[in-house]
């Protein structure tokens, strides 16, 4: 990564005249931070931009290499518009996937009365076998978006096939990328260049620097932002479905201003620890939850044995109001 530091006095043609010789040169991309004063990263991987030639141009002040391959997960500043249930959190919570019309607006309905503003609901369904039911695909998506809207609420839903982002993207307010997923550049990419936000989870076998790699990615291609969501990892531990890393998760906020939030239901895979691992990780100081739901969970076509009953969640958002409300702030050293 090249830095390009611009004087506190830089006008915005010098400014836009530095922009206009990196595009010439080939940059990749460039990234403005915020800041008192300019700064561009510039990404070159085909390292063919000279920095020298820049360094006396016009209100440039200094050139750099960074060695911190990943400027925007660490500098990127936090999203304003992603609070959803409770305030200076994003609680998203409802099915799976999507079943049917009756499932999807008695879930949402319910939400909607809590306060949230996200929902999911999975169309595109990564399973492990062939044979499972594999979700509705784009009129599932339609469906619930055409619900969703009508109780006022934006859907998150993941994507499994980059062919897919771009119809997805009219449907969904946020990309879910699925911890099979993590590692799929070519789906990063395209997730990116939708410019929605992007919910990444980690991959189950991922390191946390892995995982901010995966961001990076997506952030260079055009994301509007990153929610990380740690969803648990795998360990010879199988009492639980994965591992859920809480202290991974809140190391990751040492790292970046970006939101963090826990997916307790997949690393629990019970529905008996999943208040517990979302709880757990609020008191961690992280950023929200997102939790699986139905209103009948004895016959969820996936993920039943992890699905909260309605009842359960509205619980739980009370108890998360009270963690909230209980640590305040004592995180920030
Ligand atoms: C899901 O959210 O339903 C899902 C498949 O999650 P993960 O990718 O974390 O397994
Ligand atoms: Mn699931």
């Amino acid at each position: 990564m090249k830095a390009i530091l611009f004087a506190s006095d830089a006008t915005p043609l010098q400014i836009a005249a530095v922009k206009r010789a990196l595009m010439t040169d080939g940059a990749a991309g460039i990234t403005p931070l915020e800041g008192d004063r300019a700064v561009f990263l510039v990404s070159d991987p085909a390292d063919e931009i000279r920095l020298e030639a820049y360094s006396s141009m016009p209100g440039v002040e200094g050139v750099m290499r960074h060695e911190d391959k990943n400027l925007r997960v660490a500098h990127d500043t936090p999203p304003v518009d992603i609070e959803s249930g409770i305030e200076g959190l994003t609680m998203i919570a409802g099915p799976c996937g999507i079943e049917s019309e009756e499932q999807v607006s008695t879930v949402y309905e319910h939400l909607a009365k809590e306060g949230l503003r996200f929902v999911r609901g999975g169309a595109f369904k990564p399973r492990t076998s062939p044979h499972d039911f594999q979700g509705q695909g784009k009129s599932g998506l339609v469906m619930s978006y055409e619900i969703a809207r009508d109780y006022g609420l934006q859907l998150v839903s993941e994507v499994v096939d980059p062919r897919d982002v771009e119809v997805a993207a009219r449907y969904i307010s946020m990309i879910q990328i699925g911890t099979r997923n993590m590692q799929n550049y070519p789906l990063l990419k395209e997730a990116g260049r939708s410019g929605l936000p992007v919910l990444l989870k980690r991959g189950m076998s991922a390191t946390v620097e892995e995982w901010i790699g995966a961001a990076e990615h997506t952030l260079v291609a055009g994301a509007a932002t990153v929610i990380f969501c740690e969803r648990g990892i795998r360990t010879f531990e199988s009492i639980t479905r994965n591992t859920l890393d809480v202290l991974g998760a809140a190391a990751l906020k040492e790292k970046t201003k970006l939101p963090v939030i826990i997916d307790p239901s997949h690393a629990a895979g019970r529905r008996s620890l999943v208040v517990q691992g979302a709880l757990a990780g609020l008191a961690a100081g992280l950023d929200g939850t997102i939790v699986e739901v139905h209103h009948d969970p004895a016959s969820a076509r996936s993920d039943a044995a992890q699905a909260l009953p309605l009842a359960d969640f509205t619980r739980l958002m009370q108890l998360a109001r009270n963690v909230r409300a209980a640590i305040h702030e004592v995180y920030v050293y």
